[in-house]
């Protein structure tokens, strides 16, 4: 099969066309590294079965052939990148969407968007299942991000529903993994970078507010499961196991074995409380549970960044 993957440079991205191209498949990526990294794909460099183009999928596209899968995964996805970048986060998904779904469309192709649990914003019912609607600010700093993906899921399904395409709506939750940005804001990197470099670890708030992080190795495969399956409503895919940040700091502390002490810093507006992922759908449609346990998974992650440090 030929897949076109948008954000081929982006951490999860880079590790999907991974995944694909082990199964012999054939892949052309596509990014503008606006918050992708050309380090990301370097290892591709002279792959028999990739092909890599910069360019910007809200720009009317070259021709780039016939596909059987269009995957948009391409987006900022960190608060700190899509603060910095609120248009362009917006474009990604609004005219990103139009363009990539006209793409899939012109060859028949199957069509699989990367959306996210921000779609359920600071959510009243816990954990989060698909046929919750979620309680999203549309007005607040993350808007940018939170509509932007809940307009490429309206889009994608209004492409099934009025063209008939054959498409798929990931949600993804937080996820942690070698190819991240050691300073991209989120917590991983962040509390990791920390704790490696003997500076103070920021837990913002009180420290209460929980997240649940999948590895991206785990993360791929629900991905690749999804976009062969005839799934088309979302389906979350994440690792349920839940933490508070102030836990998480605590164990990147034992973990890393670092002296860094813990610090408060203040909340930043609207952050979500609570989110965990129902994966029960993930569980019956794509036969998919995660399978690396968070220690295993830091343990990798760690490893990584102090190579690239
Ligand atoms: N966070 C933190 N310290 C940091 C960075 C983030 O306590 O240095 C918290 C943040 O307030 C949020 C959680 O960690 O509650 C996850 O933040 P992240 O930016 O990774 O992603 P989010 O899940 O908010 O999109």
């Amino acid at each position: 099969m030929r897949f076109f993957v948008s954000g081929a440079a982006g951490f999860v991205p880079s590790h999907l066309c991974d995944r694909i191209l082990a199964d012999g498949h054939t892949v052309v990526g596509a990014d503008n590294f606006l918050t992708g990294h050309r380090r990301n794909v370097a290892h591709l460099e002279g792959h028999p079965t990739f092909t890599f183009h910069e360019l910007d999928v809200c720009q009317p596209l070259p021709d780039l052939g016939a596909f059987d899968c269009v995957i948009h995964a391409a987006s900022p996805a960190s608060p700190k990148d899509y603060y910095a970048h609120p248009i362009a986060t917006l474009d990604v998904g609004s005219i990103g969407s139009r363009n990539l779904l006209e793409l899939a469309r012109a060859s028949n192709a199957r069509y699989l968007v990367t959306s996210t649990s921000e779609c359920y914003g600071d959510p009243l019912e816990h954990p989060q299942v698909e046929t919750y609607w979620g309680n999203v600010n549309p007005v607040g700093p993350r808007s940018c991000y939170d509509e932007s993906k809940r307009f490429a899921e309206a889009i994608t399904m209004a492409y099934h529903r009025h063209y008939g395409l054959r498409t798929n709506i990931a949600r993804i939750f937080n996820t942690y993994g070698p190819r991240m940005q050691l300073r991209d804001g989120r917590v991983v990197p962040a509390f990791l970078d920390q704790a490696l470099s003997g500076q103070p670890i920021t837990v913002f708030g009180d420290g209460s507010q929980t997240r649940s992080f999948c590895y991206v190795s785990d993360l791929v495969e629900g991905l690749y499961r999804l976009a062969q399956s005839d799934e088309v409503y979302p389906v979350n895919v994440g690792n349920p196991v839940e933490l508070t940040m102030l836990e998480f700091a605590e164990r990147i502390q034992r973990l890393t074995g670092t002296s860094s002490p813990i610090v408060f810093e203040p909340l930043p507006e609207d952050d979500p409380k609570r989110r965990k992922p129902d994966i029960s759908k993930a569980k019956r449609v794509l036969d998919w549970e995660p399978q690396v346990s968070l220690e295993d998974g830091l343990r990798e992650t760690i490893a990584y960044f102090q190579a690239v440090r």
